[in-house]
């Protein structure tokens, strides 16, 4: 199944990032948008394991949750590569934010300088 996360490429400050957004309770609409049109069981969904709500991945077929831990936070998983075969199995879209946009979530460190360096871009750049 095809499954999204949220880079944050060019943040503010450049001791701080670049980041991957895990369990995301707010996000502005056009970020949601964006997301839902590739991927459209990208939505809010009550964890049982975190125990509220977040926008997490979901099967298409049954619904059950693929939860950010498994995606996020296991050496390996697709959202955290551990080298540059894994992180090029992924596929960056940009989104341009041209204003300021508010997030509840939290911040994974660590693999997205990787995934900047191999994931392949759509459109190609
Ligand atoms: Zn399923």
């Amino acid at each position: 199944m095809t499954v999204a996360a949220i880079l944050c490429e060019n943040v503010g400050s450049s001791d701080v990032g670049p980041y991957i957004l895990t369990n995301t309770v707010e996000l502005p609409t056009t970020v949601i948008a964006f997301i839902q049109k590739r991927c459209p069981t990208y939505r809010l969904k009550y964890s049982r394991t975190v125990g509220r709500r977040y926008f997490a991945n979901n099967c298409p077929k049954c619904g059950m949750i693929s939860g950010d831990f498994y995606l996020h936070s296991e050496p390996g998983g697709p959202f955290f590569p551990t080298d540059q075969e894994e992180a090029s199995a992924l596929t960056i879209e940009t989104i341009t934010v041209d204003k300021k946009y508010f997030a509840r979530t939290g911040c994974g460190y660590g693999t997205a300088e990787l995934i900047l360096q191999f994931a392949k871009r759509f459109p190609p750049y």
